[in-house]
């Protein structure tokens, strides 16, 4: 039964509210079910180092088969499992998955590094560090292959405590990058203090480029920010290829995006990988793929 709590005063009855909350109750309740049932899955976009024209690692991203849903994207539901508490749970098992997979590639020869995405509340669990080294642990990873992707909002909520448990997270060896970079407040004392190895730019600066020269002008800042603070930059949403000419020339290091691949299931990852190394001869990397 939902009751709506008014903060301490007289609210009239608002069916739309309602209606919202109820939706997002039994959505909470249905993630809780589905996260029981095995329903979320994750797939995996690869990231393409462009200077050596290989694929050094991937990102997972999580889905939900939902049950007469069909296959449900994060935008529908990582929100309200942010505001119900359940990403904490979605999280670890994300965590666990995505270096379960990558131990499991590790096994098979193939040193593929997996990102995984952290959201604020796992972050600022207490136990995340200690989560971080048991699935290392269990699984028998090499710790240089888990990425952990945090945003800028995560960092500077408490900064001192978010530089101890990134600090903790580099000592065991794990690589951490800052996602959707641009889009949030990050000074660059900040930037210079956390042992960050990565800055993933934000989609929205690549959307229009190169059209857009200011789009373009900032995306060579955070680049030759990003290099002079020894961080390796990865552009997100690559779409097209003119995109990827004035990234290359503006000296940006990986790419990500629709223009290489989608995020895939896991098998289907190695096998577009395996088609990729196959074509290697083919100089053009970056061609829409077909599909
Ligand atoms: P993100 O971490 O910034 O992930 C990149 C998003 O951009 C993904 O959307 C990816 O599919 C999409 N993308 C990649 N290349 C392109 C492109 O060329 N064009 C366009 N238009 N989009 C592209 P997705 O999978 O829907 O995920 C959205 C967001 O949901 C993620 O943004 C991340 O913030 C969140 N998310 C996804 N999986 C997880 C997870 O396991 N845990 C947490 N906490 N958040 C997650
Ligand atoms: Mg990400
Ligand atoms: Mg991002
Ligand atoms: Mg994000």
């Amino acid at each position: 039964q939902v009751k709506e709590r008014g903060k301490g005063h007289y609210r009239f009855y608002q069916p739309q509210m309602n209606a919202d909350l109820l939706q997002r109750v039994q959505m909470d309740h249905a993630m809780r079910e589905g996260l029981r049932r095995g329903e979320f899955v994750l797939h995996y976009q690869p990231r393409v180092d462009l200077r050596a024209d290989a694929v050094p690692g991937c990102e997972a991203l999580l889905r939900w088969q939902r049950p007469e849903h069909g296959l449900v994207m994060p935008s529908t539901f990582i929100g309200v499992a942010e505001e119900t508490g359940l990403i904490a749970d979605l999280g670890h098992w994300v965590l666990r998955e995505a270096v379960a997979q990558a131990a499991r590639w590790h096994a098979s020869g193939r040193a593929l590094q997996v990102a995984v995405n952290v959201s604020a509340l796992q972050f600022t669990q207490p136990g995340f560090v200690q989560d971080v080294a048991d699935a290392l642990h269990v699984s028998g990873l090499p710790p240089a292959l888990l990425e952990l992707e945090l945003t800028e909002s995560i960092l500077i909520r408490d900064a001192e405590e978010a530089l101890a448990k990134l600090q903790a997270l580099a000592e065991l060896g794990v690589e951490l990058s800052l996602d959707d970079f641009g889009t949030g407040y990050s000074s660059l004392t900040y930037l210079k203090r956390f042992p960050l190895h990565r800055l993933k730019v934000d989609r929205s600066f690549i959307a229009s480029m190169p059209e857009d020269d200011v789009d373009a002008a900032i995306v060579a800042a955070i680049v030759q920010m990003g290099h002079a603070l020894r961080m390796e930059v990865v552009a997100e949403g690559v779409e097209r290829a003119e995109q990827l000419q004035r990234l290359r020339a503006l000296g940006c290091d990986h790419c990500q995006g629709f223009l290489f691949e989608r995020a895939l299931p896991a098998q289907a990852l190695i096998e577009w990988l395996d088609r990729r190394t196959q074509a290697c001869a083919a100089p053009a990397a970056g061609a829409p793929a077909s599909r």
